[in-house]
């Protein structure tokens, strides 16, 4: 090749290379459906709106250019190739679609990839795991699971999805004497920006094994949980819910629980308190269970005891009825701000941290109407051993369970016009009861929020060199722009 022509060659591929780096979205588009024709879906069409429809809350539905569809891992891989090529072009994974921020799991104008349809739950029998297609619903495991008397760790609501619970953390019925969800994840199949698909269990990949349990979408797409099974049988749970006469008594009867001698690793609760203002009713709403399978365990009457109860459905049961309980209250169809913070445990920090929300939820209920719910519950203990860290920072003899209370805000409303005056509000209330140094649960955390930040400097600094060595391009700081990131 003569050097006029080299010097021609070589601008051709450069001009190539630039112009896929600037390429609009809708270029990267049309690289996506020629390579998975049928799976990439447009604005208008049924596939489209029907993937956009279904995230849970109103302010998740953006507008990407398009939608992904994978059907299989082979789908997901060449559709991070593809995205590689085209830097300039963000793009959002999307799990169930349950996340309360805004741009976390869907993108306006970029590329989302749905998830969704894989969602194969295959019980490895005689290897105690179940492999979960990432895509899938916890209603869909437990459809798989509960008939065998088998469960896992997993989550509390039927429609919510592994992807985001168990890469976030994930807190189950199971708990308090299991640990987090992700802490039940026997392997990872994640895909990389390099192309590569691999595995990271303790022996593969042990440091991004650690990482993605509660490292969420910053190191790939992760196709496929494999998850720990343990035998149960029917235990005994539901829901109770109280007027506001009973406030008292119910958040005396959560520290009494909270109290550390009192720990008891069967019992699992999440006390919700919430306020109407389109009523100005306050209601306290206890979702309590006790794994052991007992019938009506007297380690719950200091909770069932308490009356008048305006509802009670405490039974005997399984993780996937439970979770369509939970799922039957009513997921809203509305706007949603969320955030998170927690507290080392105190009868006064409880009664003080409750009634300045009692306050604050009578003054935003005059900004518009909504909800607001605030809900105390447990951290899972860390893992006691040393060879499988989770990325939350806890030392292995540590007792986040006994010592720390998360305290979890939201508010629901339909105005979008509200926005903003909530989301100034919600920030200023949680930077008043918050304390800076203060574990935050990234599941329950709000965008304008650091939960990274919160697992401690030393853990940020093992997440970012996970992701120098496994995401070298850094596609999933810079192109997946949503979710909380490293840097
Ligand atoms: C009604 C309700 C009930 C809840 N109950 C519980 C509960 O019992 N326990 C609990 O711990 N939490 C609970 N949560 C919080 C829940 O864990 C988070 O909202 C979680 O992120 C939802 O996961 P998703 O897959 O449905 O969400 P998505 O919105 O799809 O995803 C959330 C985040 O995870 C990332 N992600 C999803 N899939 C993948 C993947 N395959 N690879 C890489 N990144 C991925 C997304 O990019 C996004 O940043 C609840 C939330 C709601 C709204």
């Amino acid at each position: 090749m003569s050097s006029l022509s080299s010097v021609f060659f070589l601008g051709a591929i450069l001009l190539a290379h630039l112009s896929h780096c600037l390429a609009s979205p809708a270029v990267t588009c049309q690289s996506l459906s020629s390579t998975l024709p049928g799976k990439v879906f447009y604005p208008g069409s049924d596939a489209y709106n029907s993937s956009i429809n279904s995230y849970t809350y109103v302010n998740d539905r953006l507008l990407p250019a398009c939608i992904v569809g994978p059907r299989s891992t082979g789908d997901v891989v060449s559709s991070v190739k593809i995205l590689g090529k085209y830097p300039s072009t963000h793009f959002a994974i999307r799990g169930g679609g349950h996340s309360s921020n805004t741009n976390f799991s869907n993108t306006a104008g970029g590329v989302t990839i749905d998830m969704r349809a894989i969602k194969a739950v295959t019980i490895n029998e005689g290897r105690d795991t179940v492999s979960v297609g990432a895509g899938a619903l916890w209603r869909d495991v437990y459809a798989k699971t509960d008939p065998r008397n088998i469960s896992v760790l997993g989550g509390r609501i039927a429609t919510v999805g592994v992807g985001g619970l168990t890469s976030g953390g994930g807190i189950s019925y199971f708990s308090p004497s299991r640990g987090w969800v992700c802490d039940g994840v026997a392997n990872f199949e994640i895909a990389l920006s390099s192309g590569k698909l691999v595995n990271a269990n303790v022996d593969s990949n042990p440091d991004l094994f650690a990482a993605l349990k509660g490292g969420q979408n910053n190191f790939g797409i992760i196709t496929r949980f494999d998850l720990k099974t343990f035998v149960i049988k029917p235990f005994w749970g539901g829901t109770i819910s109280y007027n506001n006469s009973t406030d008292d008594a119910i958040l005396a009867a959560f520290t009494k629980h909270k109290t550390p001698k009192n720990y008891d690793q069967e019992m699992s609760i999440v006390q919700n308190m919430a306020y109407d203002s389109s009523t100005g009713a306050f209601n306290g709403i206890t979702a309590v269970y006790y794994t052991t399978g007992q019938a009506n365990p007297k380690q719950l009457k200091f909770y069932t005891d308490i009356k008048p109860q305006l509802s009670n459905t405490m039974r005997l049961s399984k993780p996937g009825d439970f979770a369509q309980e939970l799922e039957d209250f009513g997921v809203p169809d509305e706007y949603t701000l969320a955030a998170v913070t927690s507290f080392r445990f105190s009868p006064t920090v409880i009664a003080e941290t409750h009634a300045k929300w009692k306050a604050w939820v009578l003054k935003i209920g005059k900004i518009a109407n909504l909800t607001a719910v605030v809900n105390l519950q447990s951290l899972p203990p860390p893992p006691r051993s040393p060879r499988t860290p989770n990325s939350f920072g806890f030392s292995p003899n540590s007792h986040p369970e006994k010592d720390l209370v998360p305290f979890t805000l939201s508010i629901n409303y339909k105005d979008a016009s509200a926005t903003g005056a909530l989301t100034k509000e919600i920030r200023r209330f949680i930077k008043e009861i918050d304390r800076p140094e203060s574990f935050k649960y990234m599941n329950y955390a709000g965008w304008f929020q650091d939960p990274i930040k919160s697992f401690g400097a030393v853990q940020v600094q093992k997440l970012r060199s996970v992701s120098r060595k496994y995401d070298s391009t850094q596609m999933f700081q810079k192109q997946v722009v949503g979710g909380f990131k490293l840097w």
